[in-house]
């Protein structure tokens, strides 16, 4: 409407200075979409308004959606950048409980270690005596070891460039070794294991870290399972897939937090969990490898002190029965 108002006023400019022609034909005769009414007045046709009209609708309807959308994008872009701060908040709380509980670990076992040492070097101590010392220290040296080779060991799996080598292995050699090794320590802990491993299944895996999977999770099932309990291992063909289940009677967990305790340093955080030790690296690391096979780890639990049940399947390649 501006426009035609405006090109009138052009209009009515050009003729005056021609000062021939009447005003009005000039103006019907340039601009098609003008008439002369009854009463001799110069209107813009009823047409021509509609048209403008449709197209003032549709630009607004446009403007509209356009307005909508860009909100909708505005608000996805705000809910989002809430979300990744929020996680970030949760990972660094996570990471700062994480590096006390990891400076704890590390600190345990080298103060105990230069105990020991002091004690060796400064007394006169019976050859049986020196003896249990020196294994104390060995076994202390190798707490020490297995935390610094899962922390490395996390770092690599961290690392996307990271290509685990696959070779095809016999999975129920390494449950059998690390059953042998753990077995004592969950007698002396007042545990009871049952354990039924089938022999020969072969599936393609990094021998060190299926032997990483298999300890983490008895280790797990050893530390959160007070005296008296029972634990179960078990490792059998299910399918095309070899199955590997670590139950226990211990102190479990809420199945809300099935999911999150697979998380990266996550630990739960009631007291039961913060009386045993960790880093809450472990059970990441046994999904971690799982996948890395192909296969996959979850966990199932009742509640808290109704015991859990953990899982890992990887492809099943050879099996002595097939
Ligand atoms: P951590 O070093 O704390 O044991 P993990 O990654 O192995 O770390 O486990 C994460 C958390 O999952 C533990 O802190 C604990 O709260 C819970 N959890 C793991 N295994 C068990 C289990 N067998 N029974 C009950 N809770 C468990």
């Amino acid at each position: 409407m501006e426009l035609w108002t405006q090109q009138q006023r052009i209009a009515q400019g050009q003729q005056s200075l021609q000062g021939s022609v009447g005003l009005d034909s000039w103006l019907l005769a340039t601009f098609p979409d003008l008439e002369q009414t009854a009463t001799g007045d110069i209107e813009i046709r009823e047409s021509a308004r509609e048209r403008l009209d449709r197209l003032a609708g549709g630009r607004m309807r446009m403007f509209i959606a356009e307005g909508v959308f860009f909100a909708l994008i505005l608000l996805g872009g705000i809910y989002y950048m809430y979300r990744t701060l929020q996680e970030e908040v949760a990972v660094e709380h996570r990471q700062s409980i994480f590096l006390s509980a990891t400076s704890h670990e590390l600190k345990t076992p080298i103060t105990a270690i230069r105990l020991y040492l002091d004690t060796l070097t400064s007394r006169e101590l019976s050859a049986q005596k020196q003896a249990e010392l020196l294994s104390k220290m060995g076994y202390d040296l190798t707490r020490l070891s297995d935390l610094i080779e899962r922390l490395l060991l996390a770092q690599a799996v961290i690392n996307p460039s990271h290509t685990p080598q696959l070779v095809a292995l016999d999975l129920s050699e390494a449950v059998k070794h690390v059953l042998g090794e753990l077995e004592q320590r969950a007698e002396s802990d007042g545990l009871t294991i049952e354990s039924s491993i089938a022999d020969d299944l072969t599936a393609l895996a990094d021998p060190e870290r299926w032997q990483l999977v298999v300890s983490n999770l008895l280790d797990n099932a050893i530390k959160y399972t007070p005296r008296g309990g029972h634990i179960g291992i078990r490792l059998s063909a299910s399918g095309d897939w070899v199955r590997l289940t670590v139950e226990d009677s211990g102190i479990g967990f809420e199945p809300e937090e099935s999911e999150q305790i697979f998380g990266r340093f996550y630990r739960i955080g009631n007291e039961d969990t913060r009386k045993a030790k960790g880093t809450g690296l472990g059970l990441y690391l046994v999904r971690e490898i799982a996948q890395s096979f192909g296969g996959r780890a979850w966990a199932e639990s009742e509640g808290l002190n109704r015991g859990s049940t953990f899982y890992v399947e990887v492809p099943l390649v050879l099996s002595s029965r097939t």
